[in-house]
């Protein structure tokens, strides 16, 4: 067999305080995972279970940001309104699904930062019309991502402090023990809907305070304890 061109390569993220890195597999999202992020883009947290999109896994979508790093993404074609969103991200270590939330955990390889970048504008278009996300979501060099650090360094995590600043000045400011629905939860959830394998990622949704980045600007993602991601727009 020859292929016709080469295959795209895995994307993978290095795995802090050893020399491994994380091959990436499937990179799922979590919607409005905050009440005052949900209470900003107009619902009410309340009554909402946890829904879930997708971004891609290839080497245009997923960007490794080393620790000391500043990355620069290009700002994206298609967007007048191109928004940050910190989060904590997950990263999945076991096969399973219809995880008990109990366990969820002992599926936890570690965690790392990341930005779940969004063309808003688009995104709320499709909203309005009842259409996917993809385009507001899913676009190329949207899901930066820092190193991971391993659950056996982190313990289980429920409480950090979570934040983004643009260009030095604070716009996002939070806690993970605020998340609506805990990381355990979210792994129990999504297990009973895709059989969850090592490599996955999850990304447990935004505090409030999300806006526009513009040419220029230098974003610094910081949760307690991870090294900041720093990501600059083009
Ligand atoms: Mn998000």
């Amino acid at each position: 067999m020859s292929l016709a061109f080469a295959p795209m390569s895995v994307v993978t993220l290095p795995v802090q305080g050893t020399d491994l890195q994380f091959p990436v597999r499937r990179v799922y999202c979590v919607g409005r995972n905050y009440a005052a992020h949900a209470r900003e883009m107009g619902f009410d947290p309340d009554r909402e279970p946890p829904f879930f999109f997708c971004k891609p896994n290839d080497p245009e979508s997923i960007v490794p940001v080393a620790a000391s790093q500043t990355m620069t993404l290009p700002y994206p074609a298609g967007t007048e309104n191109f928004h940050y969103e910190i989060e904590l991200v997950v990263a999945i270590g076991r096969r399973g699904s219809s995880i008990p939330v109990e366990e969820a955990s002992s599926y936890i390889y570690g965690y790392a930062v990341g930005l779940d970048m969004t063309r808003r504008d688009l995104q709320m278009k499709m909203r309005e019309q009842g259409r996917p996300w993809e385009i507001g979501k899913a676009f190329d060099f949207s899901a930066p991502v820092g190193p991971i650090r391993p659950i056996e360094d982190t313990g289980a995590l429920k409480n950090a402090s979570i934040s983004l600043r643009v260009d030095g000045e604070t716009r996002q400011s939070s806690d993970i023990s605020h998340l609506i629905w805990s990381v355990d939860e979210v792994i129990a959830n999504l297990s009973t809907l895709f059989t969850l394998e090592p490599g996955d990622l999850i990304f447990s949704g935004t505090p409030e305070g999300v806006g526009p980045v513009v040419s220029g600007q230098t974003m610094v993602g910081a949760i307690d304890g991870f090294p900041d991601l720093t990501v600059k727009v083009a």
